[in-house]
């Protein structure tokens, strides 16, 4: 399952590239165009404004409540039935939305910090934007996080009122199993900041 987030939506699009799931961004309105680039690329459109969920789209359409990114998360795995493979988290750049490939350590030398180069042994590079990513200590933390959302989902949180069905559009999505053979935990903490 792929997803286009509007722009009130993007912490949330980059966690969903944290669990491996292809999400792209839309940085303009959430108009027509919006809805027709989610189903020239057959993604779930995702977004906080109602006045889409109105519009003629053959897709599906998720109006996703939660204010906050962590209920946002589980919001959407929750209502999509998405199924997170924890062999897919970090394998995907945050910037680019793009698989991350190999890079060898000494190629990665110039494109991180030195004590990243001394501490590190295993990096993994965005063909696109040339992002160096390597397993530092706040995966640990991201990873806390994941847990912490997918038990959640887990233990069958419902939605708040109930209301699923008036905030889906479409028709039912498939189970979410991806299987990625890039799967590489890695994550960059200065990723995950910033502009959203
Ligand atoms: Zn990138």
């Amino acid at each position: 399952m792929k997803f286009l987030a509007d722009r009130s939506l993007g912490r949330l699009s980059r966690w969903l590239r944290i669990l491996g799931c292809d999400t792209a961004y839309w940085r303009a309105g959430a108009d027509r165009a919006f809805l027709r680039a989610a189903e020239r690329e057959g993604r779930v459109a995702l977004t906080r404004r109602k006045d889409v969920l109105a519009r003629q789209h053959p897709g599906v359409v998720l109006f996703v409540e939660s204010d906050r990114v962590e209920d946002q998360i589980a919001e959407v795995l929750r209502t999509l039935n998405v199924k997170p493979d924890p062999g897919a988290f970090f394998t995907i750049c945050l910037e680019c939305n793009v698989t991350l490939g190999s890079v060898s350590k000494e190629d990665a030398r110039s494109r991180v910090p030195d004590y990243v180069y001394q501490t590190q042994q295993e990096f993994r590079i965005c063909p696109a934007c040339r992002r160096v990513y390597w397993p530092g200590t706040h995966r640990a933390r991201a990873m806390e996080t994941l847990r912490r959302i997918l038990k959640l989902d887990a233990d069958g949180a419902k939605g708040r009122n109930g209301s699923e069905g008036k905030r889906v559009r479409g028709r039912g999505c498939p189970t979410f199993l991806p299987s990625n053979p890039l799967a590489f935990c890695f994550f960059r903490l200065r990723s995950l900041e910033g502009r959203p």
